[in-house]
């Protein structure tokens, strides 16, 4: 008779969690179930080691499918499962993995996260109604059965199992074309393969299924000849963790082609081991062509994280700085072990220790790429070099003495592209500064009339093309001591004393209106002033010290998380109609006044270059002020 029990508080939660989950990488469940079935392997050889009784041999994983009865089977003979260990390990939220991620999966919303966790045998329940599981103990004369649809309980059972291992049976769940999900895929072949291949290609034992060959040698024969075999469909053994020396080329890139789908090799590639404290292996490559979508928000950035042979992050971000975005590849590190899905804190301890290597071997990889084989730098800089300079921006500099001697300029007395080294290796004599312009190109910059002086004197100026230049300068703000300086730099305002009266009394008057305006604009502005600029425009922007409005729109093109903004004070022309107009509002329809600042903001904005903010409030006051204006007419 089979016994029914209920299922630990916790459990039910998760396994709630697990059967409604939206996540849409169900698929993970077999990375799941195959991890597992490879850890009692595991303990069964290392338990077998002090105890021949329990050894087993010919250790592997097979995976069945039954189309008919849409069942997926997954049978390693390994260690197998007790009857308790059936209930202990099955029926509760032990110190598994599992438990990990309910403590930090607070509601249904969090399921993105799933993938970062070993969320273990429960998994098998985003794709089952039902999950069988037969297991024998190598310690144990009986088997059991363990079955459950995930709800409140699960049912134990003797049965008659000869070998020690375990069996565990997923009854899919029925397709939903409503919420486009396709059970059926798991019963494909390639979908097997394919996810075996992508999730679980490195694990030390043999995974078998049924595959399928295709004969053509049969030559009067227009149709092949089809046989079934059971075939090992990993590869075990890691190519990064065979030593460089039994790595061909070929190799190495039909993997990174295959892994990173690009049709073509890598610019370059670098492959390390590092031994300590913690110990790991990485496997980087940087492709010939940056990703199409490199800097747009969409892309996601990170290397693959492996440990014991088990893909557990396909994109680890927390790899990879964001201005090393580009790099590929992935790090594989036992030391991580079962603790990487296990214990996040750990793991971000961990992970931050990798990374910084990483971030070392690159750059230090760069750097020696640059002294010996420029022409391979030159290929990489104009590919991925605004990176860099980004990476000296961001951060307020932290990397810059990292990156400085990475940086190449186009300049005007050179050919080619120069480091800052070289410019400061060839100052004239007299040359205080480093100078820079910004500029299209070569003849552009040289027609600028501030390159006069400059010409004569034979200076060297860095042309400045990309729109994160100027940010990196201010961030570097000197080379070698040597300060850099704009050839635009100099005081352009021109003061005018009657005009600056007449607006300061002005100003003093339309107080009220003016810090109305300000009160209405709230955070968007730090001030609103009567512009000593303007003559025949309205409004503008302008920009406080810092962060200026050019710089603003550049960083809104760039994909970085916080955004820096200028802060905006909005100029108002007092010779225009339109600030009679906002007077008058002041004095007889303050109601209005919020939607004349919106308005006001937005078009100020607009005539910057930049994006009004909430396109369909702006639109909607500005049909309530047509709408009005219209009302007048008829009254
Ligand atoms: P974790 O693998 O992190 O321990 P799981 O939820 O994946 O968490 O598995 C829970 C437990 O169930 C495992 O620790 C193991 O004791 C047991 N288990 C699961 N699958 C198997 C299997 N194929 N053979 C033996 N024991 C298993
Ligand atoms: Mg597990």
């Amino acid at each position: 008779m089979a016994k029914k029990r209920q299922f630990q508080t916790e459990s039910k939660r998760l396994l709630d969690l697990m059967i409604n989950s939206i996540y849409t990488h169900k698929e993970i469940f077999l990375r799941e179930l195959i991890s597992n079935a490879s850890d009692a392997i595991d303990k069964r050889h290392y338990n077998s080691l002090t105890d021949a009784s329990i050894a087993g041999d010919d250790y592997n994983i097979l995976i069945e499918k039954d189309e008919d009865l849409r069942t997926l089977t997954i049978t390693d003979n390994g260690i197998g499962l007790t009857e308790d260990e059936l209930i202990s390990n099955l029926g509760i939220i032990a110190k598994s993995g599992t438990k990990e991620f309910k403590e930090n999966i607070k509601d249904l919303n969090d399921l993105e996260i799933i993938g970062q966790f070993g969320v273990g045998f429960y998994s098998a329940f985003m794709v089952s109604k039902k999950v069988t599981v037969y297991s024998k103990s190598v310690y144990s004369e009986k088997g059991y059965k363990w079955e459950s649809t995930g709800t409140e309980t699960y049912t134990i059972d003797e049965c008659d199992i000869t070998n020690p291992g375990t069996k565990i049976v997923l009854s899919l769940r029925d397709n939903s074309e409503e919420l486009e999900e396709d059970f059926d895929e798991y019963l494909k072949e390639y979908k097997i393969k394919e996810l075996v291949k992508k999730y679980s290609d490195y694990i030390r034992y043999p995974i078998k299924t049924e595959t399928t060959n295709y004969n053509y040698s049969n030559e009067d024969n227009e149709e092949p000849t089809v046989t079934k075999s059971i075939e090992i469909i990993n590869s075990m053994i890691p190519l990064w963790k065979k030593s460089k020396n039994d790595i061909e080329e070929k190799e190495l890139f039909e993997f990174y082609q295959h892994q990173f789908n690009d049709f073509q090799d890598p610019l370059f590639h670098l492959h390390s081991k590092v031994e300590g404290n913690l110990s790991f292996t990485s496997l980087l490559f940087v492709p010939k062509k940056a990703p199409y979508d490199l800097y747009t928000e969409k892309f996601e950035k990170g290397l693959m994280l492996y440990t014991n042979g088990v893909m557990i992050m396909e994109k680890t971000k927390e790899l990879l700085p964001d201005y090393l975005r580009f790099v590929k590849g992935l790090v594989d590190s036992n030391d991580l072990s079962l603790n990487i899905s296990r214990e996040m804190l750990q793991q971000d301890k961990q992970l931050k220790k990798i990374a910084v290597t990483i971030e070392k071997k690159i750059l230090n990889e760069l750097e020696k790429m640059l002294k010996r084989d420029r022409e391979l730098y030159n290929e990489f800089y104009n590919v991925y070099g605004v990176n860099l300079k980004y990476g000296i921006y961001d951060n307020f500099g932290a990397k810059k003495d990292d990156l400085k001697e990475l940086i190449l300029f186009k300049t005007t007395n050179n050919d080619d592209l120069i480091t800052l080294k070289e410019y400061t290796e060839s100052l004239l004599t007299d040359q205080k500064y480093i100078y820079y312009a910004s500029g299209k190109n070569k003849a552009q910059i040289n027609a600028l009339p501030q390159m006069d002086l400059i010409k004569d004197k034979g200076y060297n100026v860095l042309m400045l093309t990309d729109d994160v230049d100027e940010f990196m300068i201010n961030v570097l703000s000197k080379y070698n001591e040597i300060e850099f300086k704009s050839i635009n730099q100099g005081d352009l305002d021109l003061k005018d004393e009657e005009l600056e009266e007449q607006v300061n009394e002005k100003q003093e008057v339309s107080k009220g209106m003016l810090e109305g305006i300000k009160e209405a604009l709230g955070d968007k502005i730090t001030d609103v002033k009567l512009s000593k600029r303007l003559k025949d425009s309205p409004v503008c922007l302008v920009s406080t010290e810092g962060v200026s409005l050019e710089m603003e729109k550049v960083l809104n093109n760039m994909p970085i998380e916080n955004q820096t903004k200028a802060q905006k004070v909005l100029e108002i022309n007092p010779n225009h109609d339109l600030f009679k107009a906002l007077e008058n509002l002041y004095e007889n329809d303050k109601s209005l006044l919020a939607d004349y600042s919106d308005l006001l903001y937005n078009q100020a904005l607009m005539i910057e270059g930049m994006q009004v903010e909430n396109p369909v409030e702006f639109s909607n006051r500005m049909v309530k002020l047509m709408i009005i204006a219209n009302k007048k007419n008829e009254d």
